[in-house]
């Protein structure tokens, strides 16, 4: 990774969820109403570990993924409760269980084509990638 990646990610790629503010329920990505009616919410950075809740293994994926075949994509339970899914990055299937420590980074997801358009995400990590 080269050196000031971290500072040229624009803010809106942060793990910003929502809260609601009169329920207490976390929305990521952040959305505009709650399930409980209420457009009330505040900013709410979320935990960026957490653990793998459930997973699959992808064998077969779309174009754009062909190359990484096959990936997990996990449901990964963050430190405060909230749930998300992403992919495991740099992960053999067998390397991955319910249970494992993970961190989630910001990392480049797909190429699209010759275009050169990158697509970045969140992608969780096995804790003995995490530097
Ligand atoms: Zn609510």
């Amino acid at each position: 990774m080269p050196a000031g990646y971290t500072r040229e990610i624009p803010q809106r790629y942060r793990l910003e969820a929502g809260k609601c503010k009169k329920c207490g329920a976390v929305h990521f990505p952040q959305r505009l109403a709650c399930a409980c009616g209420s457009k009330d919410t505040e900013p709410y950075v979320l935990p960026s570990t957490g653990k793998i809740a459930t997973y699959s293994v992808v064998r077969v994926g779309p174009s754009d993924f062909m190359d990484l075949v096959p990936y997990v994509v996990a449901v990964v339970e963050l430190d405060d409760g909230t749930k998300l899914t992403c992919q495991v990055a740099d992960a053999a299937p067998e390397e991955v269980s319910v249970g494992t420590p993970v961190t989630l980074e910001f990392r480049k997801v797909n190429q699209v084509g010759g275009h050169g358009i990158i697509k970045y995400g969140y992608k969780a990590v096995l804790d003995r990638f995490v530097e």
